[in-house]
């Protein structure tokens, strides 16, 4: 049996002792719960144990579990997690408060002409894809810069970036490469947050500024072998 509010607290109890050992403070760095391919019920232990930020990797699978969640904890929080097709972004937006994988110029054509549509602008990080995987979403590091602005053009709402490290490579490199990303495209007015680390590297990512960690498998234990949809 998997304990979530122990996992819970044993997850933040060790992003808080790493904020500490990196001179920073432990509530600057939030906890986004991956419960892809988890059922409610889990979700629902999360939230009985305090948490109220949650990630998803597909728009069907958050519809299908989190409106009616939505509807007993109104302060719950949805991020996108994973890869936006242009045709679901409007499905998207009625079901997410922030799309963590802006990662092309067409999605941000379009989640900006939705949000000029519907009035509701989410929030964004562009993920970056900083080992240049070619099977991997992300903007390439060398187009980051100006799709930043672009985007920031657009009237989106750029809070940060966000990457996945390459499996084999250390993260560590990769989290800084990110923040050095971040540091020259925020102004004082528009900082840029970053997103990143997950299970198995997220202390590594607060010691390297990471302001959201992305933690599925350590807060929920192993993911169920999806069903055939
Ligand atoms: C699944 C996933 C996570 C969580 O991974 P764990 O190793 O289970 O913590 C984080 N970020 C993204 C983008 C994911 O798809």
């Amino acid at each position: 049996m998997v304990d979530i509010t122990e996992n819970l607290a044993e997850v933040r109890a060790r992003m808080a002792a790493a904020a500490t050992a990196a001179a920073r403070s432990p509530e600057d760095v939030a906890l986004v719960a991956v419960s892809k391919v988890q059922p409610a019920e889990a979700v629902e232990q999360a939230l009985a144990a305090g948490q109220r930020v949650f990630g998803e990797n597909r728009v069907q699978e958050a519809k299908a579990k989190f409106p009616a969640l939505r509807a007993v904890h109104p302060d719950l929080r949805l991020h996108l997690i994973g890869p936006l097709q242009t045709n679901k972004v409007k499905e998207a937006l009625a079901l997410f408060d922030v799309i963590e994988t802006l990662d092309r110029p067409k999605l941000a054509r379009a989640l900006a002409k939705e949000a000029e549509k519907s009035g509701h602008s989410p929030d964004c990080f562009i993920q970056v894809n900083t080992g240049e995987e070619p099977q991997k979403a992300g903007i390439m590091p060398r187009d980051a810069d100006a799709f930043i602005a672009d985007c920031r053009d657009q009237g989106l709402n750029v809070k940060g970036l966000m990457c996945i490290p390459p499996v084999d490579e250390a993260a560590a490199l990769h989290f800084a490469f990110l923040r050095e990303i971040a540091r020259r495209n925020s102004t004082p007015d528009a900082p840029l947050a970053l997103s990143m680390g997950m299970s198995g590297d997220y202390e590594t990512a607060i010691r390297f500024g990471a302001d959201l960690v992305r933690v599925g498998t350590g807060v929920f234990g192993p993911r169920p072998v999806k069903p055939a949809a």
